[in-house]
């Protein structure tokens, strides 16, 4: 089906985003895998590019325009080229709200320009050892001290953890408050007390840094209180649903990738003297995965149009998410079984993108937790 929701101006930014894969990622992406993180230079080309930064209004070098189409382009953009490592979706879309959204004036002034241009990347800081789904177990804490806070505690799996720059931190600025008793602090690189830990080993996603972070007796000036005292778990609630569409498209791109790639490759592959297409056990699993992926880029359509004309909402979003993601896990491990032994190689572009992909289900709120928020708002 022809997809309806993209204009020529989206055509046009779609070659920009492959022409900057070709030029300034694919060709250092191994090196990248193998280092365990990106360039800072790329960070930069994406800047000069336009990529980063396109909701920020262009008075302080932003691209300017809420249309999350442009968002949806470079999300699917990057996963059809197998290169999550370069996390501009985290940085525009995911964090992007808080900067635009939640920042003073003077917040703005000082930190969307350097959001825009490269030279300040980004990452948000919620999970800790102790608290994942639940983040009313957050335990980092900041103490009043009239004109700074006392941040101690530590965070874990943050993307963007060992680069960034600025790192918006949830920490509990009121002890008794549940989860009405967080706000939202950013920390700045080079803070004293701000310490990087490891650069975590995953199974996927090689190229992202993903970092423990510690934070000892850090002093956070009071001006870099993002949003309101005490009202993080709203922000983030707020936030969280452009996050998990924004999961969600990459999701739905990576099936749909899946199916190309291997559609070709069981035309090409012989086994019993034909083309294993012929078969047809291989006929019917590529026409259950071409159905659910059909199916499900309709969904996500209408949630992207959706949410570029503000209205969607947090339920739609959690189902776009657990839906897209489950489904890109199915077709990601049937795809693989259909390569043979050939799937299980690394070189195989199907084998990476069933280890880059295995943690949608988990990150930006795991699969039973979406279903929890869609279940309580259909039952309470
Ligand atoms: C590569 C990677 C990148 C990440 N990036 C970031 C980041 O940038 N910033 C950040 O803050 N975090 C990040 N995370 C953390 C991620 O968001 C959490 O791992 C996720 O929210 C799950 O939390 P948890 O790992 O503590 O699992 P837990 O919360 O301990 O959950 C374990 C299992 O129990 C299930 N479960 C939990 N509660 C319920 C319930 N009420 N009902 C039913 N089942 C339940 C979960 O669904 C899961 O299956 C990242 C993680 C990874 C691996």
């Amino acid at each position: 089906m022809k997809r309806q929701i993209f204009a020529p101006e989206h055509d046009a930014f779609r070659d920009t985003v492959r022409a900057f894969l070709d030029r300034e990622v694919l060709p250092h992406y191994a090196q990248w895998e193998k280092d365990g993180i990106v360039s800072r230079e790329a960070w930069r080309a994406a800047g000069k590019q336009g990529l980063l930064g396109l909701a920020v209004p262009e008075e302080y070098g932003g691209g300017g325009t809420p249309d999350f189409r442009y968002a949806a382009v470079l999300a699917e953009e990057f996963t059809r080229a197998g290169a999550p490592g370069l996390a501009l979706g985290l940085h525009n879309d995911i964090i992007g709200p808080y900067l635009t959204g939640l920042a003073t004036e003077e917040q703005r002034r000082r930190w969307l320009p350097g959001f825009c241009d490269g030279s300040l990347i980004t990452a948000i800081a919620m999970t800790e050892p102790g608290a994942g789904s639940d983040l009313q177990g957050i335990r980092t804490h900041a103490e009043d001290r009239g004109d700074h806070w006392v941040l101690n505690g530590s965070k874990t799996f943050i993307s963007n953890g060992i680069l960034a720059d600025l790192v918006i931190v949830v920490a509990r600025t009121t002890p008794e408050g549940g989860a009405h008793g967080l706000s939202l602090l950013v920390v700045e690189r080079g803070t004293a007390g701000f310490e990087r830990g490891r650069n975590l080993d995953k199974i996927g996603q090689k190229a992202q840094d993903t970092a423990e972070l510690f934070f000892h007796d850090v002093r956070v000036p009071k001006e870099n209180l993002l949003g309101e005292l005490n009202g993080a778990f709203l922000h983030l609630m707020t936030n969280l649903a452009q996050e998990r569409l924004s999961i969600a498209v990459s999701a739905i791109a990576a099936a749909e990738h899946l199916l190309e790639i291997t559609t070709e490759y069981v035309k090409e592959r012989e086994a019993f003297g034909r083309p294993l297409a012929t078969k047809q056990h291989i006929r019917f699993e590529v026409a259950e995965m071409a159905t659910e992926c059909a199916v499900t880029r309709t969904f996500l359509d209408r949630c992207i149009e959706d949410h570029s004309n503000g209205e969607l909402d947090a339920v739609h979003a959690s189902m776009a998410k657990w839906w897209a993601t489950e489904l890109q896990k199915r077709v990601a491990d049937r795809c693989l079984q259909l390569h043979g032994g050939y799937g299980y190689m690394s070189e195989y572009p199907v084998a990476r993108a069933f280890t880059d992909g295995r943690i949608q289900t988990i990150y930006g709120g795991t699969t039973e937790i979406m279903k929890e928020i869609i279940g309580r708002s259909l039952l309470s």
